[in-house]
């Protein structure tokens, strides 16, 4: 760990859309907060995506990789628009967040799925099913199937062809990530469900075999098994029985997404990206809202601030050493929306709309 005067030094890419929107709003609360981090932050800006593409030709220049790299942590709005839409893939703005995510190896996804209860109206989920829901899915998110080699489409002859990918893993690549799990469970309520495909993939016995064997180091935490069909079901059926998830990057991709959507809104969902420790224990990390650039809300003030303020929070935990300062965020978070507090995304029926900086002021005020 860092000494406790040194400087976290963190790195803000606004992106477009409502990016910049949302950031500057949790750049209010990271300003309320300082003082109360254990270490002064020392913030530095550059562009991503689109609005990169628009100065530089890229959606991610050198020199700003170079100061992620660099950077304590990066804190991402969003990126992406129709302005972009016709670029080659690698000059399109979310080629941007791939590069950055690659070079920093983030190979750890956490997406928590927390259901308020103010808003536990608003689930796809009976209210008793999801009310008090604190789950965590960690997703692999640098090899798997997505990465695996080869892939492609050929020509089979007979007007026939054939695609292909490759499901891939290293025991490298899965005993990073199911370490992680276990310690970040450590911090929770101890349980782990590993989730894989191991009746019927390769893999799935493999990473099976492995989180078994990382299970043993970590006797005070629970481990349990579950095929991720299963997984699926039970997400939708009984979420509360979860804890901490961890799995690969395709179905860690789909099980967090149908998780997210047991809380309501989009406009609530932080996420951060883990790579490894280096020898002084400091790692990579880039925290993100899991929403996009929301072209249609774009530059109306109308964005719900919550979900990046919420990524920023994770950041005082995971990376800044500083679970008190979160906790205190992560309840001024929950004590505006406990006073009604709405933006137009989690406004029901009858209650007024806040803007953006009107949601931030009610989390400051908070703040206290
Ligand atoms: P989106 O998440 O931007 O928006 C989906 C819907 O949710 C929209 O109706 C939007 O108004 C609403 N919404 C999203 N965030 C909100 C917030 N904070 N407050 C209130 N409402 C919110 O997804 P999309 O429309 O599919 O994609 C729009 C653009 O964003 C595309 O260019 C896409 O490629 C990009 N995108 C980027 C990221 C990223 O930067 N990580 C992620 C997803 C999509």
């Amino acid at each position: 760990m860092a000494a406790a005067s040194e400087p976290f030094r963190l790195l803000v890419l606004p992106g477009d859309g409502i990016g910049p929107e949302v950031i500057e709003q949790t750049l209010r609360v990271v300003s309320a907060l300082s003082g109360g981090m254990g270490r002064p932050v020392h913030l530095s800006e550059a562009l991503v995506g689109g609005a990169a593409i628009d100065a530089h030709g890229v959606p991610v220049t050198d020199e700003t990789v170079a100061r992620a790299l660099k950077s304590d942590a990066v804190l991402f709005g969003a990126v992406g628009g129709a302005k972009w839409d016709d670029q080659p893939i690698a000059l399109r703005p979310e080629s941007g967040l791939l590069r950055l995510r690659k070079e920093l190896d983030l190979f750890a996804n956490l997406r928590p799925a927390i259901c308020y209860p103010e808003l536990a109206d608003a689930s796809s989920l009976k209210r008793e099913l999801v009310e008090g829901l604190d789950l965590l899915v960690i997703r692999e998110l640098t090899a798997g199937v997505y990465f695996g080699e080869p892939r492609g489409v050929e020509d089979l002859g007979n007007g026939v062809t054939r695609a292909y990918d490759t499901q891939a893993y290293t025991s490298v690549e899965v005993e990073r990530v199911v370490r992680a799990a276990f310690e970040i469970a450590r911090g929770r309520n101890r349980r782990v469900c590993s989730v894989d495909k191991a009746n019927v993939m390769q893999t799935g016995g493999f990473w099976r075999g492995i989180a078994t064997r990382v299970g043993a180091d970590y006797p005070d935490v629970e481990l349990t098994h579950m095929y991720a069909d299963n997984c699926a079901m039970q997400i939708m059926r009984r979420p509360k029985q979860f804890d901490v998830i961890v799995t690969d990057n395709l179905f860690g991709d789909i099980l967090s997404d149908a998780a997210a959507m047991l809380t309501g809104s989009l406009g609530l969902l932080p996420s951060a990206s883990l790579g490894a420790s280096d020898a002084q224990g400091r790692r990579k990390a880039l925290y993100e809202p899991v929403h996009g650039s929301a072209p249609d809300i774009a530059g109306k003030g109308l964005a719900n601030p919550l979900a990046t303020i919420l990524s920023f929070a994770m950041c005082l935990r995971w990376s800044m050493d500083a679970p008190a300062a979160a906790d205190r965020l992560e309840a001024a978070v929950r004590s505006a929306l406990a006073a009604g507090v709405r933006t137009a995304d989690i406004a029901g029926p009858g209650e007024t709309a806040v803007s953006t900086a009107e949601m931030t002021d009610a989390v400051l005020a908070a703040l206290g």
